[in-house]
């Protein structure tokens, strides 16, 4: 029997041992706020902002926004134009020249995750090299840690230009994170409480899940006339600058009022950080001893994404529509497979991914931006390009894929007639030879599939053809 002065102090014991007990409390800590961030940009390279730094100025000097930024890789596998350094050496010292970079904007909160320099334009190439699941984990902590209102990165399509998967593939992942950020079931070890918060052994993470509420991006494709492209007459013919009025745009001619300068020089004192890249740090440095800026002056033309705070235009301000009031979870639609009867020819690899992802992430705004394929090759480059046949018709078919290429162009390992099971899909690869140009010219390719001598569908490419200087296809 126990007496009832034992009773109670065993009641005290047990209450003093549930009030100590990590977790059991029911307030919700608050966010941290020197983490909390307005605008969290996600790129794949430190180098990569230099393309918007005259907005991110104006945001970060003359809005106050609180601005974090996630770089995915150390862009270590690049050259270097001012030191003997290169491979992991370099990534270094590029974490360097990005931290002093974005300093200079007043940006402190940077972090480097673990995705690895992936020279190239196939998306798919980076996220397979980067560790795509461990990059997506790294990114959704770092969303939870500084709950953003606005999500920025590069934009997750292939256009001609230097359009870098290390680049796609940040737009990809922090696309992925925008939406599966505030799913407490996407990495739960996340969002758990800590074991024992004072003492150790704590292998939860402790954070809360977080939506952010819109989604922006920013394109290196030659309509930017980029440190890497800057020639008018590689304009396409066959269509406008498809960044125009695609988001809101921002003058880099204006003087910011917090600093009293422009923003076109703020950009150069940002990029002239990034020393060992070419076109970069030299380019910038010559144009601060100049006092010229001219090279600096294009606007920064935002892609629009998706918003979930109302129905704003895609060309309005970032933050319009922004409260500071929490948003609920917004589950994207995710992958749902064609349902079309039908015999379907089309680009696959990361063609075929992206018509998939945009559909899957409700970036309509992205998937109508180029409705042509385009991509640029080299003189006498070769190009394999996947193809996919797709037989939802209900029976079996015999299809046969034919190409029309502009003169000079080859196709020694041209894909013979194929069988297609009824429900099946079949991949081909197409091995195409580019012509010797003696100057760059725009040119259309295209594929049709024949069924039992009827055509059952159709590819247009658009290649900058006799571009030198573009990455491995
Ligand atoms: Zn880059």
């Amino acid at each position: 029997m126990i007496s009832w002065k034992s009773r109670i102090a065993l009641f005290i014991l047990f209450t003093l041992a549930l009030a100590g007990r990590p977790g059991a409390s029911a307030a919700e800590p608050s966010a941290d706020e020197r983490y909390k961030a307005d605008i969290l940009l996600v790129i794949g390279h430190p180098d990569d902002e230099t393309f918007i730094a005259g907005y991110l100025a104006r945001a970060a000097f003359d809005q106050h926004k609180r601005i974090a930024v996630i770089i995915c890789t150390m862009s270590e596998a690049g050259g270097n134009v001012h030191g003997p350094e290169s491979g992991l050496a370099l990534g270094y010292v590029q974490v360097v020249e990005g931290k002093r970079a974005f300093s200079s904007l007043g940006i402190e909160n940077v972090w480097f995750v673990s995705g690895r320099d992936t020279p190239g334009q196939n998306v798919l190439w980076s996220l397979g090299n980067w560790g795509h699941g461990r990059v997506l984990g790294e990114v959704t902590r770092l969303v939870r840690l500084t709950r953003p209102e606005v999500i920025l990165t590069s934009l997750p399509l292939p256009v001609v230009g230097e359009n870098h998967g290390d680049h796609q593939a940040a737009g990809v992942i922090a696309t992925e994170a925008f939406d599966s950020a505030a799913d407490p079931t996407v990495f739960p070890e996340q969002v758990a409480a800590a074991h024992d918060l004072r003492g150790v052994g704590n292998l939860t993470e402790g954070l809360r899940p977080w939506q952010a509420k819109k989604l922006y991006f920013f394109s290196d494709a030659f309509d930017y006339h980029s440190q890497y492209w800057d020639d008018p007459k590689d304009a396409s013919p066959f269509r406008p600058n498809f960044l125009v009025g695609a988001g809101p745009e921002y003058s880099t001619t204006e003087v910011s009022p917090a600093k009293g300068v422009s923003y076109a020089r703020l950009t150069a004192v940002e990029s002239s950080f990034y020393l060992s890249q070419s076109g970069i740090g030299d380019r910038a440095t010559a144009a601060l001893a100049k006092n010229d800026f001219h090279e600096y002056t294009h606007p920064v033309r935002l892609i629009f994404g998706k918003s979930l705070v109302g129905s704003a235009s895609p060309t309005a301000e970032v933050f319009e529509g922004i409260t500071g009031a929490e948003v609920a979870y917004t589950p994207a639609a995710g992958f749902r497979p064609s349902s079309a009867p039908n015999l379907r020819l089309q680009l696959g690899g990361p063609w075929e991914f992206y018509a998939q992802f945009w559909s899957a992430h409700e970036l309509s705004s992205v998937a109508h931006l180029l409705p042509v394929p385009e991509l640029a090759l080299g003189n006498g480059a070769a190009l394999a390009l996947p193809l996919t046949i797709e037989n939802t018709s209900g029976s079996d078919a015999d299809v046969v894929v034919k190409a029309e290429l502009p003169a000079g162009w080859s196709e020694p390992d041209t894909p013979g007639p194929q069988r297609i099971r009824s429900g099946g899909t079949i991949r081909l690869q197409t091995l195409l030879i580019a012509p010797m140009l003696s100057q760059p010219q725009w040119q259309e390719l295209r594929w049709r599939a024949y069924s039992n001598g009827k055509p059952v569908g159709e590819i247009l490419l658009r290649v900058l053809a006799g571009k030198d200087g573009g990455l491995p296809q």
